[in-house]
């Protein structure tokens, strides 16, 4: 646990390893794992090792961790699928969010869907 860690948090959870993930890439600061309801071909999750609850909260206090997700997203996104990708932080319930530690759903793989 770090100061950080929310015992009651999902994603913290899966981490820890407390909750089996499909976990396809890690770094020192984040972890990518499949979405267990995937929206894409390749719909992997994407998350900081520290809890925060949302994107705007983790930017603002760890810029450089911020960063790493995207590049962690990037690297898997070439691995699994052709390297094109849509990146989305969900935030706040109104726009869908519903696990409050920040996540970048990588959604990618074939052709996707554009915005109405
Ligand atoms: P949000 O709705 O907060 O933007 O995204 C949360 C995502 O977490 C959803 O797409 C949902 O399918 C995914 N999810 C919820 N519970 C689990 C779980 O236990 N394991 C995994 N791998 N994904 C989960
Ligand atoms: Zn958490």
């Amino acid at each position: 646990m770090t100061s950080t860690d929310s015992p009651d948090c999902l994603f913290c959870k899966i981490v820890a390893g407390e909750i089996p993930a499909d976990v396809v890439a890690s770094s020192d600061t984040a972890i990518a794992f499949r979405d267990i309801a995937p929206k894409a071909p390749v719909h992997v999750l994407v998350v900081p090792k520290e809890h925060y609850p949302d994107v705007p909260a983790f930017a603002a206090t760890d810029a450089a961790g911020l960063a790493s997700v995207i590049g962690l997203a990037d690297g898997v996104a070439s691995e699994l699928a052709d390297g094109q990708y849509r990146l989305v932080f969900n935030t706040g319930p109104k726009a869908g969010q519903s696990v409050f530690h920040v996540h970048a759903h990588l959604l990618a793989g074939g052709e996707l869907p554009g915005f109405a």
